[in-house]
């Protein structure tokens, strides 16, 4: 068998492996075999590829190939140690950015090194290739740099409202387009950068003018385009893994794009064209009266009175590392005979599964880890909801309120229930910036501080619910 041939067939044993690491990575239960079947199809792929360059590679170009793994994985291992979960979405945001940016640079490569055996119709698939490759890796590049300063704080995350802005989208596609065929007629460096300079210009607005509330999309949306950008250097490559791999990822970041877009009922086309149609996402400053707090002591004696829980965790959980003592609560107040359940909305928190993580981490149950649609309708009949650090996930504004920026978004109907303890440390709004008037209503208590410590002190309070009475003791015998 030629190297050739063994690396093809490499190729296909990794392209399976990736298709099982996404069917793995779909389910909790199957999700760290996802990602060994990942790994093991990277490994599979790095073989091929270096395989295949070393046949026509020299000595220092592989010293090259091996310093540069060892730079990459390095990197890769040191980030991926150190990150911490909440901010997982700009880790993600600035990874794509180097795919946008690697496969920008494959396609400036595949104009200024042309196969000199391709020519007529081939060649100008090539130039095709190369306009594509660059405009779709710039775009990637800049929106996941806005992206990443947006998601870190970095930068303002409100969206960015130029006048016409959608002119302004239109009118850099429309010049793409054209700016295509002028390249295929007849190829020239001007060309290629004035492609590059309006897709990083696009790239940069089409994020710009993302309201923070539509972040969840925009990080799944750069995923698809980093695929789609990878499968772009696969052509201009003729490497049929990158092709496979990045059709992959490119059409899974856009089925979840489209997931997590029915679930903030945002329509997809407006999201990718920059925020259209929704209001510009602004602090609601409207007089929402008063509101009540109540301590750790008071939540403990409520939970020990219930006879139904359901906890919404939300940033704040995360925030505050809160999973483990939450879980510990759970599994109390369920000794105690208390139903407890878990409602988690499909955005809480950071990315897409934050909040299931955390609790799989901490051991809670699957089974009382419910999904918004399976537990939206249980909440008129429970008697305390604990909303843990979320916010945004649980404003009724999102219902009520049309002139709301987050209007029309699904939202936990946490206000149903009979008492609803929020926990967090000021009144401040959430990702959004939106006031939350559920803060205000009249079966809300504010727990303030820490959400940990929080937890803790009712785990504290519960304990010594149970203690005996020294007095009564003292009565009794
Ligand atoms: P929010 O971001 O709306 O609110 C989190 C709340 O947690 C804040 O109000 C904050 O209030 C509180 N908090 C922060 N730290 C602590 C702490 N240590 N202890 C207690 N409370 C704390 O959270 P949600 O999960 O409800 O909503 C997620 C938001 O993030 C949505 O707007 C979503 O669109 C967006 N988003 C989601 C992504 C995803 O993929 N899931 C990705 C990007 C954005 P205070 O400061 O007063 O303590």
């Amino acid at each position: 068998m030629t190297t050739d041939t063994a690396a093809q067939a490499a190729y296909v044993v990794a392209a399976l492996l990736f298709i099982l690491s996404l069917a793995g990575l779909s389910q909790h239960k199957t999700s760290r075999s996802g990602v060994v079947w990942g790994i093991a199809g990277m490994v599979v792929a790095l073989a091929a590829t270096v395989g295949l360059a070393s046949r026509s590679i020299t000595a220092s170009g592989l010293v090259l190939i091996v310093v540069a793994t060892a730079l990459g994985a390095g990197i890769g291992l040191w980030r991926a140690r150190v990150v911490e979960m909440t901010g997982m979405p700009e880790l993600i945001a600035i990874m794509h950015s180097l795919v946008g940016l690697a496969a920008a640079f494959v396609g400036w490569n595949g104009y200024l090194d042309v196969d000199a055996e391709l020519s007529g119709s081939l060649l100008g698939i090539h130039h095709a290739e190369v306009f594509i490759g660059v405009f779709i890796g710039a775009v990637t590049f800049t929106g996941s740099v806005v992206a990443y300063l947006k998601l870190s704080a970095r930068i303002n995350s409100r969206p960015l409202t130029l006048p016409g802005k959608h002119v302004l989208n239109i009118g850099a596609l429309v010049a793409f387009v054209g700016l295509t065929v002028a390249f295929v007629v007849r190829p020239g460096m001007g060309l290629l950068i004035a492609v590059t300079v309006i897709a990083l210009a696009l790239g940069a607005h089409l994020v710009a003018s993302i309201g923070g509330g539509d972040m969840p999309v925009v990080v799944s949306m750069l995923n698809s385009y980093s695929g789609w950008a990878a499968a772009a250097s696969g052509f201009l490559l003729a490497n049929n893994l990158l092709i496979v791999t990045g059709a992959l990822v490119g059409s899974s970041g856009a089925y979840l794009s489209y997931i997590m877009c029915k679930a903030m009922n945002r329509s997809f086309i407006s999201v990718i064209a920059g925020g259209f149609g929704t209001p510009a996402a602004s602090a609601d400053d409207d007089e929402q009266g008063e509101h009540r707090e109540i301590n750790a002591e008071e939540t403990a004696e409520l939970l020990g009175n219930a006879t139904s829980v359901i906890i919404t965790p939300g940033y704040g959980m995360a925030v505050a590392q809160a999973q483990y003592p939450v879980a510990e609560l759970a599994r109390k107040l369920r000794d105690r005979g208390v139903e407890v359940r878990f409602g988690i909305h499909p955005v809480a928190g950071r990315l897409p599964g934050h909040m299931n993580v955390l609790l799989a981490e901490a051991n809670v149950p699957y089974d009382i880890v419910l999904e918004m649609d399976e537990i939206n309708d249980d909440f008129a009949a429970t008697s305390v909801v604990l909303v843990i650090g979320a916010n945004d996930t649980v404003n009724p504004a999102a219902t009520d309120n049309p002139s709301s920026p987050i209007a029309g978004m699904p939202v936990l109907h946490v206000w149903e229930a009979a008492n609803v303890i929020v926990f967090k440390r000021s009144m401040a709004a959430g990702y959004a910036g939106v006031q939350n008037p559920l803060f205000f209503r009249e079966n809300t208590q504010m727990l303030f501080g820490d959400a940990r410590q929080r937890v803790e002190d009712i785990l504290r309070g519960l304990d010594s619910l149970d203690a005996p009475v020294p007095e009564m003791a003292a009565t009794s015998r």
